[in-house]
């Protein structure tokens, strides 16, 4: 059995390690192939789905390493990690609610990729991607706010879970970033953690990290201060997107290599 890393990387991806304009991560690019050199795993943490991680997950070559899909409702590549896709069994509760509450929601299953890619932006066939969903289901919702708050209250009597994002409401039974990257430190036994993302979305996972930064986003207002950061626990970037992302990380490998460099577990 191999021996357990001495640190695990959780990255977001849209706005922390892709550009929130192109979806380009070559700038983090000499922090990745240093963390690559170190045997350290990189584990991606977004709201995409497994077909999408996938495809990223080839082009920064970490397909040896576990993900964080569809917001922490799943996690790909880990061993042992054998999760009954829940897609159905939501869309069936979805269609069983009144359908006064059921029509105002429109999902990726109602739609076909051409409507995905048109509300997503996305081309044809990442459409495709985005629409082979597993556990969790994004829509619009055309109704009311007290419509809303009925349909939430309906949905949660089932366990089901539902955010708001910036443009869709996605429906979930509810397993969280942070819940994921727990389950992998469970498997992998790092020695420490260490957590990257720019979002409210991503502070459980922050928090759960033994060392969290926050990728400067210039595109949504800042964040108020966080626990941790007082202490530096959790530190901020100056630079956006994968160039933070590569500074950050350059910068705390520094740190463990300056603190335990000298410590051999050969
Ligand atoms: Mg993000």
């Amino acid at each position: 059995m191999n021996a357990p890393p001495k640190l695990v990387v959780f990255s977001d991806l849209d706005g922390t390690l892709l550009d929130h304009d192109t979806y380009q991560w070559t700038a983090a690019r000499p922090a990745l192939d240093r963390l690559a050199s170190m045997g350290i795993p990189v584990v991606l943490a977004s709201s995409k789905t497994a077909a999408e991680i996938r495809l990223l997950q080839a082009d920064m070559s970490l397909t040896q390493h576990p993900a964080i899909v569809e917001n922490g409702s799943g996690i790909i590549g880990l061993d042992g990690e054998n999760q009954t896709p829940t897609y159905t069994k939501l869309r069936r509760q979805i269609e069983a609610l009144p359908d006064r509450l059921s029509r105002r929601f429109r999902g990726f299953g109602d739609m076909d990729a051409a409507e995905v890619a048109a509300v997503t932006g996305l081309s044809l066939d990442a459409a495709c991607r985005a629409k082979a969903r597993d556990f969790s289901e994004p829509g619009l919702w055309s109704g009311d706010e007290d419509d809303l708050g009925q349909f939430q209250d309906v949905l949660s009597a089932h366990g089901i879970n539902a955010q708001q994002g910036g443009r869709f409401l996605t429906l979930s039974f509810g397993r969280t970033k942070a819940d994921a990257m727990n389950t992998i430190v469970a498997a992998l036994k790092p020695e420490k953690t260490m957590a990257l993302g720019d979002a409210p979305n991503d502070i459980d996972l922050l928090q759960a990290a033994d060392f969290g930064v926050l990728v400067a986003n210039p595109h949504r207002p800042p964040l108020p201060e966080l626990p941790g950061e007082e202490q530096g626990r959790i530190i901020r970037t100056t630079q956006a997107g994968p160039t933070g992302w590569n500074t950050a990380v350059n910068a705390y490998l520094d740190m463990l290599n300056e603190h335990v460099g000298h410590n051999s577990h050969g």
